[in-house]
């Protein structure tokens, strides 16, 4: 079987958010001492994406923006959305870093990967930084499957708390990317309804399934049963991008919800039985937001474990799910473009 690749580098501590932002270093500090290189497991070194890769998605404009902050001490994008002199070169180490394993998978000297890195990416839009987010990691990940390898059907699956709304809107008109995503709704940054569904040639390949605060596992794991992995499974994905982002977790500070690591090693199985099953096992995760430590390493553990194949039982989901309702209304609005559900 073929080895699982990792990117966690100490370089990722170098974009410094300042003093009590929960997007801090210690995000990957935290990583750091878990994963090493095993039997099986790989570790990749990053590299930096360049202007032409990054341009896929976002526009020179923004490119540039980021740019000019290479060295200047202090600054901000928005509100929550602060840079410091290290910012450009480990947002572009962060995309490359998955680009790297993509490419490794492609050449099939992995079977699939995840990149532990920072900044986030999925509400960097085209043009503009957002939300902790300076360039679209995932969303140039699936960009770049597309430009260099000609992959005509993407899968990009957002578990983060928050809706990836800059992967959406790079995407939106295009029905080469599936973009699904779960999600707390009403929340920041207040899109993802249900009925955003793509527009034009798109219509159909987004969807989204907005949760209420303090949904947890058994909720999670109806979502992915009924709509997410049917779905996925018709749209017949040639690469699976995974957003992994770990604020839907029970102990995280902003999220409000009640997955646990068992949620997320769930969630990831069932993607990666879409990957089996579609496209040779090819999907790489990259880390989103997530902001408990002790949540984000263990649950990165915990993912990680199902990348391996190990044999890790997890354990079945008990309680009755309150998410019928929203799946129900799911189903009615994507029934209209996917027969499997
Ligand atoms: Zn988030």
């Amino acid at each position: 079987m073929k080895e699982t690749g990792f990117v966690l580098d100490e370089r990722y501590t170098h974009h410094d958010t300042g003093a009590g932002h929960p997007e801090r270093a210690q995000r990957i500090e935290v990583l750091l001492p878990v994963f090493a290189e095993r039997p099986g497991l790989r570790r990749v070194a990053p590299r930096a994406a360049t202007g032409d890769e990054i341009t896929l998605v976002h526009d020179d404009g923004h490119f540039e923006a980021v740019a000019s902050t290479r060295g200047v001490a202090h600054g901000a994008f928005d509100g929550d959305t602060p840079f410091s002199a290290e910012s450009f070169d480990t947002a572009t180490l962060a995309a490359g870093g998955l680009l790297e394993v993509l490419d490794q998978v492609m050449a099939g000297e992995l079977g699939n990967g995840f990149a532990m890195v920072r900044p986030p990416g999925h509400h960097a839009e085209r043009a503009r930084a957002m939300g902790f987010c300076l360039f679209n990691n995932a969303a140039i990940g699936a960009a770049y499957l597309r430009a260099k390898f000609g992959l005509q059907r993407i899968l990009v699956m957002d578990w983060d708390v928050h809706h990836g709304n800059g992967t959406q809107h790079s995407f939106y008109s295009d029905p080469g990317v599936l973009y699904m995503s779960t999600h707390r709704y009403p929340f920041y940054p207040g899109t993802g309804a249900i009925d955003e569904v793509g527009r034009g040639d798109g219509t159909g390949f987004t969807v989204n399934v907005p949760f209420p605060g303090g949904f947890g596992d058994v909720e999670y794991a109806a979502a992915f049963e009924s709509v997410i992995a049917p779905i996925a499974e018709e749209f017949a994905p040639e690469f699976v991008i995974i957003s992994a982002g770990f604020d839907p977790h029970a102990r995280d500070p902003l999220g409000g919800m009640a997955v646990t690591e068992a949620g997320f090693a769930r969630m990831a199985r069932s993607l990666l039985g879409v990957a089996d099953r579609c496209c040779d096992g090819r999907a790489v995760a990259v880390l989103e937001g997530g902001y408990d430590l002790t949540a984000i390493r263990d649950s990165s553990a915990a993912v990680m474990a199902q990348l391996l194949r190990s044999d890790v039982d997890i354990p079945g989901v008990t309680g009755e799910s309150r998410a019928a309702p929203i799946i129900e209304a799911v189903r009615k609005v994507q029934g209209e473009y996917w027969k499997g559900i």
